[in-house]
């Protein structure tokens, strides 16, 4: 019986986690859970279904106005504080809180000595050296949620030390790949919000229209399997059924296959090297006839240029990177900036951004906060200009 701290319950990742501890709760026990608070009412009745034994929502006001009707016997706290003790619980933490808030619950984890299931992307972005030095120290495992990366370690057979040649990360392309620079500039967050192909969370949906999710991605693979930038390609693959592939030595290719469903990649950082029923739709490859691969060309995509640019120049860009990101896609949802301006704030932060070490929470958090206020400044010149 494998036992859960589930950090971010109630969002897209968290609920597909519910799911999967559903199916197999033989194999499953939520130990705590942690949201949000943005959506207390969800976060209540997960509390009455899993009975936890403990329950944070980072939000104070929202954890007060619930507080009294949480279940007898689960022990409820609120805070950001209270929230990252919720990780103490259960054999692993699967951290699925979405952004740069994500990072402070890994670290919590890992310090706690748990392993981490960890789908937040930006732990390895923003934190990437810090995260795999204290991973290595705890001697804890990092256990791939995100579906390229559960790919490739599924394609390194739960190695990732196993060496290989090239790790080739496929991405959907998003609902723009084909779009001409004017049309871009006519998305509305609508748009941006319909994918093709993966039902998810608003920031990783946006990301994934400007292919800044990519160059997230192309980081992660580099701190997950040691891999310089020069050893990770990218490929898109429209139908999203292969979900990476891995190339070695002699030249063979190894793709992992299957209909996208996060509940494959969540269930096997759970219960790897073992594989048990998940729910997914078999491939019916006659059906499927054609698989097609389409190049992803940077200079075509400005957000994954820059994503590359900062994990090219490393140490706390691509926390820069993260920062401007986050509130420059907040802006365009709330419809204060345009689509394409959202690349040209991320730039404009990024070039005001001064190297610093990112070996610590502190000098990370600092660069966030620099990062956002400078996208913050930059979003209002916008405004002002229109
Ligand atoms: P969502 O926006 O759907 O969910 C985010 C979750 O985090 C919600 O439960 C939210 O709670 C919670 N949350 C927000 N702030 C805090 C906080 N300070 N402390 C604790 N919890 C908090 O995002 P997704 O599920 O789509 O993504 C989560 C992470 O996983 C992201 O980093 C994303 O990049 C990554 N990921 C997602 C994939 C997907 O398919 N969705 C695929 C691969 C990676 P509430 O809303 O109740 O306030």
């Amino acid at each position: 019986m494998k036992s859960i701290a589930l950090i971010g319950s109630t969002g897209s990742i968290g609920t597909q986690t519910c799911s999967v501890v559903r199916r197999h709760p033989d194999k499953f026990r939520i130990a705590a859970l942690v949201a949000g608070g943005g959506n207390a009412e969800l976060f209540l009745k997960q509390a009455e279904e899993f009975r936890p034994e403990y329950a944070a929502l980072a939000d104070e006001r929202a954890g007060e106005q619930i507080k009294n009707r949480m279940p007898a016997g689960i022990k409820f706290a609120c805070g950001e504080k209270a929230a990252e003790e919720a990780v103490g619980f259960g054999d692993t933490a699967l951290i699925a809180a979405g952004g740069f808030a994500g990072l402070k619950y890994s670290l919590a984890a890992i310090r706690a000595g748990r392993d981490v299931a960890l789908a937040n992307k930006e732990t390895l972005v923003c934190g990437g050296e810090l995260v795999m030095r204290e991973v290595r120290g705890a001697g804890v495992r990092l256990l791939p949620v995100d579906s390229e990366h559960s790919a490739i370690w599924q394609a390194l057979s739960f190695r990732p030390d196993t060496p290989f040649k090239r790790l080739i990360i496929t991405a959907s392309g998003g609902p723009f790949y084909a779009y001409t620079p004017d049309r871009l500039a006519r998305v509305t967050p609508a748009d941006a919000l319909r994918h093709p192909t993966w039902k998810m969370g608003a920031k990783i949906t946006i990301d994934s229209a400007t292919l800044l999710n990519k160059g997230f991605e192309v980081i992660e693979a580099g701190w997950l399997y040691d891999a310089p930038l020069e050893k990770i390609h990218t490929i898109v693959q429209p139908e999203s059924i292969i979900h990476s592939m891995v190339e070695f030595a002699d030249g063979a290719v190894l793709a992992q296959m299957s209909f996208p469903s996060m509940e494959l990649p969540i269930q096997l950082a759970l219960t790897y090297p073992d594989r048990l029923d998940c729910g997914v739709k078999p491939l019916d490859f006659q059906a499927l006839g054609t698989l097609h691969f389409l190049p992803l060309e940077r200079r075509r995509f400005p957000c994954y240029d820059l994503a590359l640019t900062a994990a090219e120049k490393g140490k706390n860009y691509p926390c820069a990177l993260n920062g401007a990101g986050e509130v420059a896609v907040h802006a365009f949802l709330q419809g204060r900036i345009g689509f394409t301006a959202i690349a040209e704030i991320i730039a404009d932060a990024l070039a005001e951004t001064e190297e610093m070490p990112a070996d610590s929470y502190e000098a990370l958090s600092e660069t966030d906060a620099r990062a956002r206020q400078a996208a913050e400044r930059h979003i209002a010149r916008l405004s002002r200009s229109v």
